[in-house]
Formats: structure tokens, sequence, C-alpha cells
């Protein structure tokens, strides 16, 4: 059954005041007191006491109207787990949001008093962290420095210098929240004054500045998953700014770079490298290592391997975080012609010429083909 509103359980308007509302309370209350509802009706009058005591609990207290006011059931039901919108910043943490308003309202929280503040989660903190492709395709686990933030002893978090104490807002009376009436609508703004807190300090803390709690270093331990790639993120809950008056903390996303590798480049789970083979090899055929990641292959190249022939080494790839099984290696070959040739090799090289043009085309396939479509175009 949904709840009703609370102010139509007490049959007070939206802007009653607090004098109303308790009357209204004192008149409900009577009727529906169990003392003086007796057999069948007892029942049901107890139900409707409940009703009215809970509305009344709900909208005598400043702070918890306040919530009401902007949230409805969700931001005053610790039992409704607090579904439904809520300020900025809070997007897709509607589950923590019901726990922000039961810490507060709760009772438990004695130092929080005087008005409706705003409750505001921390912000997210992002964290940059570089790391080399072979730390990334074995995973790694690093140490990290990041901010956090500590109460303050001198003031013990009130932001207010000893002796004195935060006053209620004078703005919005300590709701954090201030109404503008334009034409026939009334908006409801953060106040500019308190920005939300519904306190000021008259003089602030030396220790902290009025903040409360004071910035310092902490470490982390971050377990960065093998196969991790550019550009993804790890969040590290919690670890954020932390939040507004007893709201949660965001969260610490690290964010991933991948240095560029001095031979690999990476395409998802797979990696490709160049490999330079001299212009005999590749003729003659033969055994050429390439590099893997962290060690070494060998690849038997056959007789008469071209220029950009690529060759596939299985599973010498990466294993991404999602994959099953790791990508390939693809090894392309460029066939790299021989500079800075002495007298003999000039020599031997136009010997060698000379035995491939008696041999005819056969040597040269390609350029075969070549040479004959040329013709073709200019019949
Ligand atoms: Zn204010
Ligand atoms: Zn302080």
């Amino acid at each position: 059954m949904a709840k009703r509103d609370y102010y139509e359980i007490l049959g007070v308007a939206k802007n009653a005041s607090d004098d109303d509302i308790k009357k209204a309370y004192r008149k409900l209350a009577m009727k529906y007191h169990p003392d003086r509802n007796q057999g069948d009706e007892a029942k049901k009058a107890e139900e409707k006491f409940k009703e009215v005591k809970e509305a009344y609990e709900m909208l005598s207290d400043a702070q918890k109207r306040a919530a009401y006011d902007q949230y409805g059931h969700a931001g005053v039901d610790p039992n409704m787990g607090g579904r439904g919108a809520g300020p900025e910043g809070f997007g897709g943490f509607a589950e923590a949001f019901g726990d922000i308003f039961g810490d507060i309202f709760g009772g438990a929280g004695g130092s929080r008093r005087g008005g409706g503040q705003q409750v505001y989660r921390g912000s997210d903190l992002s964290y940059a962290m570089e790391i080399t492709l072979e730390e990334a395709a074995a995973g790694k686990e690093s140490q990290i420095r990041i901010p956090s933030w500590e109460g303050c002893e001198t003031c013990h978090g009130s932001g207010a210098k000893p002796g004195t104490s935060p006053k209620t807002c004078p703005t919005c009376s300590g709701s954090g929240t201030v109404h503008l009436r334009q034409g026939f609508f009334s908006i409801q703004q953060t106040c500019p004054h308190c920005h939300g807190s519904g306190k000021i300090i008259p003089e602030p803390c030396p220790s902290c500045g009025g903040a409360g709690k004071i910035k310092r270093q902490k470490t982390l331990e971050v377990k960065i998953p093998a196969g991790i790639n550019e550009g993804m993120r790890i969040r590290s809950a919690g670890n954020g700014e932390p939040g507004t008056n007893g709201g949660p903390p965001g969260d610490l996303y690290i964010e991933i770079r991948i240095k560029q590798h001095e031979i690999f480049e990476r395409d998802g789970d797979d990696l490709h490298c160049t490999v330079p083979v001299g212009m005999t090899t590749a003729a003659l055929g033969g055994t050429i290592e390439v590099p893997t990641l962290g060690s070494k292959a060998e690849i038997e190249l056959p007789e008469g391997t071209q220029h950009g022939k690529t060759f596939r080494l299985r599973g010498k790839g990466i294993k991404g975080i999602r994959s099953s099984y790791p990508g390939d290696l693809y090894a392309h070959v460029t066939v790299e012609t021989p500079v800075k040739l002495t007298e003999h090799q000039r020599k031997l090289l136009r010997e060698l010429d000379e035995s491939f043009r008696k041999g005819g085309d056969r040597h040269s396939p390609n350029a075969k083909s070549w040479t004959d479509r040329v013709k073709d175009l200019f019949k």
C-alpha cells in the first residue's frame, strides 16, 4: 500500500505553520488514542494513531520536514530504502540514499543539529596510472598515494574556532534551501549564503579554515587485473572526496594508460610487430627469432618469402580481462634491401642479377605479371 502524504494525514496545508501542525496532531491524537477506542474500533484506531504520530514526528522536526518536502517519503523513512530522485550528484546512488537519511535521522548522530541540511555525496576522484604493456598483460599490484581527509582535531569537525560555534543560517533558517517565487511556481534552490549546509561559521577554525576536515595523503593498494587495456577504469569505492553533512564519500577511479611499447602494438587481445628480414634470408628461407611479450619464439621462413608476409603466432597475444583465451601475435615481415655495399658485394649482386635475367621471368613472377598488365594498357 502506498504511504499517504503526511500533510494529508494531519489535514494541514503544505505551508502549515508549526503551530497548525501541533494543533492538528493534538486533535487527531485525542481522537485515535488507544485509551479512547474500545472493541472493534480499537485496532483501526491504533493504526490511525500510529500514522498520525509518524506524520507529526516528521513534520514537527524542521530537518525532517525539509527532507520530506524535498524527497518525499524516501527522504525520511529509513524502512523504505529510499528510492526516487536526489539532489544533483546522487545519480545511481539511490540505494545509499536511504542509508544517509537513516543515519541522519536515526538519532545516533547527536552532533548534527540545527536545520535540515542538504546531504551530498562526495565527488569522485580520478587518478591516471601509466603502466607498461607487460604489466597490463600480467597484471600488477601497485601502491598509489591519494588524498584523504580526516576530521579536524582543533574544532572536532565543526569548522568553528574553539569557543565559538556554527550558527543557524539566517537566510534559510537552517533548511539549506530557499524558495524563490516565480509567477505561480515556487522554485527550491540551494541557499546561496550557507551553500546548503544550513549553518554559517562566524569565526572559522584556524587549523582547517572552517572546513572541519584536513586534507592528507594515504597509500592505497591497487590490484591491476591481468589483461587490462588502455582507458579502462578501476573503481575504488569510497576513496573519493568525503560527503557533506554525513553524505557518503565519492569513489576513486584509476584510469589506465599504457606506455607505448618498443616492439608491439596492441589491438584488443592481439599483438602486432614488424620483423625486418634480410633480402637473402627472405630469398633462401631460414629460421628467424621473433620476440613475444616476455619471451621469444621462432618462425620458419619458407624459401621465397615476400615482403609484407604476415605470420600468426597463435595464443601469443594478451588474454583480455573478459576473454577466456589469449589473442594472437602477428609478425609482419619487411624485407630489407642491403645498403652500403662493398665493391665485392656489388660484383656478386651484378653476377646474381645476370643469372636471374638468364632465367627469364620465372624468378620474379609478380614483376612479370605487372609488366604484362602495363603492356596491355598501352596496346
Ligand atoms: Zn542558508
Ligand atoms: Zn578545524
